[in-house]
């Protein structure tokens, strides 16, 4: 029996919205979930109908996804953004937007989140001139993002920014291109982030 190697395209597909999870390919007709919006496999087809548990669940699963987050990491930006002051549900995603690699991802110096992941990993960056590889890194207003001097000619990093110079940034985030960096002008807001989620239920299932 033939593999399914479409793996995060199965992710999306389960949860019937782009996620984004691909790179340039999720920005084109190749798409998986353009080209068949069902849940993959055999019963693919069939639409059940979720319990509120399943509905709540399905939300932290495409949150997860979405952010690249494993589940323990998760529950403890939960648990963050519960001690914050203001709503809760806004504060996990806002502080979702904050990890390095999705600001990297975001200036468009990742081809994906999974890729701007791998790339801060491999210390090709630098917060206010200190290098940080550390993709959970949280980035405050006022941090400046740059490559660091002596990767600034690595092959991805150039790649990505020829491929990814018309992706639109978003305005809490300035990008440089020129210097091939960026800065945190404020954190980001509900309405900044593209993510189609209902974050109310995350909160409802783990105030269970
Ligand atoms: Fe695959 Fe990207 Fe489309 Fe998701 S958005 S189905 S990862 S191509």
């Amino acid at each position: 029996m033939a593999r399914y190697k479409d793996e995060q395209c199965r992710i999306c597909r389960r949860e019937g919205q782009k996620l984004f999870l691909k790179g340039e390919r999720c920005f084109t007709d190749k798409c998986s979930v353009s080209r068949r919006n069902y849940g993959p496999g055999q019963h693919g087809q069939k639409k059940a109908k979720l319990s509120e548990y399943g509905t709540q669940l399905r939300e932290k699963q495409k949150t997860k996804s979405f952010y690249g987050v494993g589940e323990k990491q998760f529950r403890r930006y939960f648990e963050m953004a519960s001690n914050k002051k203001g709503v809760t549900g806004e504060n996990l995603l806002q502080i979702l937007e904050s990890r390095l690699d999705n600001v990297v991802y975001r200036l468009g110096y990742g081809a994906s989140r999974a890729q701007a992941r791998q790339i801060v990993n491999h210390g090709l960056f630098d917060v206010n001139g200190h290098k940080v590889d550390i993709a959970s890194y949280l980035v405050k207003p006022g941090d400046v993002i740059s490559v660091r001097e002596i990767k600034k000619d690595k092959g991805v990093i150039k790649v990505n920014v020829e491929a990814n110079s018309a992706r639109p940034v978003p305005t809490w985030l300035e990008k440089d291109e020129k210097n091939i960096g960026g800065k945190v002008i404020r954190l980001a807001s509900r309405e900044d982030i593209d993510l189609p989620v209902q974050e109310h239920l995350i909160v409802e299932l783990y105030s269970k």
